[in-house]
């Protein structure tokens, strides 16, 4: 069984090493010149749901500023949605199309700094999603009263996949947008931001849903089902916060019990933190037909309210029970991911390093320090290192699933070279303060952490994010004498560790070049402290 599981482990390495990218990757990953010339500042989408046909059809009225005159716009939908009309200032305009990319030919002269619009009409049967949120796509579901449950989930394959948009990370609509859906009567509608109007028609009924801050498109989602809706005013650091909750009505005492941890949850990341990002947009809670994704306010939900990750502990260690993984992980996304966004796929370790290291920041604040290291290192025994954390740019390109688990250890060792817990609080913060509501590089973060905490760490990123090798420290014990070096590192990899010897802890600085430290008295055992993510191994003196 073991040999089984690594043959899987080896293939799955061998596969992803022999990816080879396309121009389709390329039209989705870069900013290529259709893209370039043009900024949204907002998306007003609207989208008619028909259960029955399992198909959508809308519109999607882009308005964009000039940054570059231009007359070729690239706009994305997945087959086998499709646009059905395109129109600017009442003119039909024509397009031209390759894959899922789509060159609109503006008639209308585009000068610097204009503000246009574009609208643009589409429909069809989006994907259905095989194994959400991993495969994205729609689930068309119905609850046990046979109503309909009806959600999306894109965050790898793109927003795209169901609607006509900018689909580039780097893009996120200055002033927001509204989506409005128009759904069958017997069902209600929870998408992101706040519900500004409920319109009735004839056999439908449309939501309407403003959102007014900058949204990353994979967040934007549709929520449909008989919902029951409750909520609580929420005392937090930027003032009252809305927090509303939307369970099918047959879940409603099971999610009235388990969604008391949100409230937890946004004390305990408004501590590490700072404000949660999107006051004006309210926090929401709602169940989906699947385990669940951080769509930006209307955190999305599906882990059968119960404690763990399915009721299951990731980190082996006990304390993944303590908490309801969906509930923590998705949210503590609304700052790792939906506030401070990766302009390149590439860097998205800066959503889940950080949105998986936040599991521990909750236990810390609920259950201590040993709680929340004992829940890191336990973790660890689900890293690959099988490809770097940081994957090919420009191309949709991904890391090494690593990016999780991985990502959270780099931050723990961070914080234990740092080793002044405030201090390391106030980068947290200042992270998402000064990067509030923006798009990043990975290079920014880290230089970022560097600049603040005022250690060396460029070689430590590129060792730790650019390689698959984690420095081992070797150690041998000759009397009074210990003796120590690092192996499997980069030229000029330097970061001290403590070592715990003869049960005390003492700080070491190895590098490559064996080095010795002197003890008062014999040294009978050694070992690196496991808070420090690296290997370590006694060899022979
Ligand atoms: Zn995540």
């Amino acid at each position: 069984m073991k040999n089984q599981l690594w043959l899987y482990v080896l293939f799955i390495s061998i596969s992803s090493f022999a990816q080879e990218y396309t121009r389709a990757d390329t039209l989705r990953g870069s900013i290529t010149p259709g893209r370039a010339w043009w900024d949204v500042t907002y998306y007003d989408l609207k989208v008619t749901v028909n259960p029955s046909e399992k198909s959508i059809s809308g519109s999607n009225t882009i308005s964009y500023k000039v940054l570059q005159p231009q007359n070729t716009m690239q706009i994305d939908l997945q087959a086998p949605m499709k646009i059905d009309s395109v129109v600017q200032d009442g003119q039909q305009i024509s397009f031209t199309s390759e894959g899922n990319a789509h060159f609109l030919e503006l008639e209308k002269e585009q000068k610097r700094g204009d503000k246009n619009k574009v609208t643009i009409f589409f429909s069809g049967k989006p994907k259905i999603a095989k194994r959400p949120p991993w495969d994205g796509g729609f689930t068309w579901t119905t609850d046990s009263n046979g109503v309909d449950f009806i959600a999306n989930a894109n965050q790898g394959i793109g927003a795209s996949l169901w609607w006509p948009l900018k689909d580039h990370p780097s893009e996120e609509p200055d002033e927001g947008m509204t989506i409005s859906i128009t759904a069958p009567k017997d069902v209600m509608d929870v998408s992101n931001g706040r519900l500004k109007e409920v319109i009735e028609n004839d056999s439908t009924k449309t939501w309407i849903w403003k959102v007014e801050n900058p949204i990353n498109a994979y967040g934007v989602n549709l929520s449909l089902g008989d919902y029951v809706h409750w909520g609580e005013k929420y005392m937090g650091e930027k003032g009252m916060l809305d927090m509303d909750y939307y369970v099918l009505r047959e879940n409603e005492a099971k999610g009235k019990k388990q969604f008391k941890q949100a409230p937890l949850m946004m004390e305990a990341f408004e501590h590490w933190f700072g404000p949660y990002p999107f006051y004006e947009d309210g926090y929401k809670l709602v169940e989906a037909p699947y385990l669940g994704m951080e769509h930006q306010s209307c955190v999305t939900y599906g882990n059968n309210f119960e404690n763990g990750y399915l009721g299951r502990d990731l980190s082996g260690s006990g304390w993944g029970l303590k908490f309801d993984f969906i509930i923590i992980h998705e949210s503590g996304h609304e700052w790792f991911a939906n506030n401070i966004t990766n302009k390149d796929v590439a860097d998205m370790w800066i959503h889940e390093g950080f949105t998986c290291y936040s599991e521990n920041l909750f236990l810390d604040y609920f259950f201590g320090k040993k709680a929340s290291s004992e829940y890191v290192i336990g973790l660890r025994k689900n890293i690959l290192n099988d490809r770097p954390i940081i994957g090919p740019y420009n191309v949709d390109g991904r890391g090494s699933s690593d990016i999780y688990y991985k990502g959270a250890n780099i931050l723990h060792t961070i914080r234990q070279l740092i080793n002044n817990d405030e201090r390391w609080r106030q980068i947290l913060r200042g992270l998402n303060k000064t990067f509030y509501h923006q798009t990043v590089t990975t290079k920014q973060i880290e230089n970022y952490i560097s600049k603040e905490s005022g250690l060396e760490l460029e070689v430590f990123w590129n060792q730790y994010l650019r390689t698959t090798k984690i420095p081992k420290v070797e150690y041998a014990k000759d009397g009074k004498l210990l003796k120590f070096r690092y192996t499997d590192i980069l030229n000029n990899f330097k970061m001290p560790v403590i070592a715990v010897v003869n049960g005390k802890e003492e700080w070491i600085d190895p590098s490559a070049n064996w080095q010795t430290k002197t003890f008062a008295t014999p040294v009978e055992s050694v070992e690196i402290k496991q808070d420090f993510y690296v290997n370590s191994e006694e060899v022979p003196e």
